[in-house]
């Protein structure tokens, strides 16, 4: 009787789950996802559609954005010191060195404010884009700082031992 009632549960359980699961055919593989109920309440929430895109397609295009290859020369736009940072000089952002960014000189919550539910929640996050400093490129606790290493903590130069 136990039995039963446990395969009862789990049967009501799969068919509430598809019942409130989306499922949809991804625009670029074709392959099939699901969005599930707690997923579709945020993007209502947010006022934005949901995706098109699967999970992995949405990661390539997050990952297409970023840059992983390229140092450009620049000046920390706190101290005024020459760096080498991930970001061109073309782009319209704010960059600090590691050392002023990671310093108390700024406050980051000088650029906090309210989520506006009239706005577009995209068009909210581009403002703070735009705004709020980024650190130049992240060298931590490396035993030779070199400043033109991209992302790179904890590690010792192994070759010149
Ligand atoms: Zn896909
Ligand atoms: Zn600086």
């Amino acid at each position: 009787m136990v039995q039963i009632g446990r395969k009862l549960y789990i049967a009501r359980t799969v068919i509430r789950k598809r019942c409130i699961n989306m499922i949809k055919q991804c625009a670029q593989c074709s392959k099939t996802f699901q969005i599930d109920s707690s997923d579709q309440d945020f993007y209502k929430r947010m006022q934005v559609p949901v995706p098109k895109l699967c999970p992995n397609c949405r990661q390539q295009r997050r990952l297409a954005w970023r840059n992983e290859r390229s140092l450009y020369p620049g000046t920390c736009q706190h101290c005024r010191k020459p760096l080498i940072s991930l970001y061109s000089p073309n782009k319209p952002y704010t960059i600090y060195c590691q050392d002023c960014w990671l310093s108390d000189q700024w406050d980051p919550f000088d650029y906090a404010r309210d989520y506006n539910p009239k706005q577009s929640f995209f068009e909210q996050v581009r403002e703070l884009q735009l705004v709020v400093p980024r650190m130049a490129i992240t060298i931590r606790n490396c035993e030779n700082r070199i400043a033109w290493i991209l992302s790179c903590r904890i590690n010792v130069n192994y070759a010149t031992k």
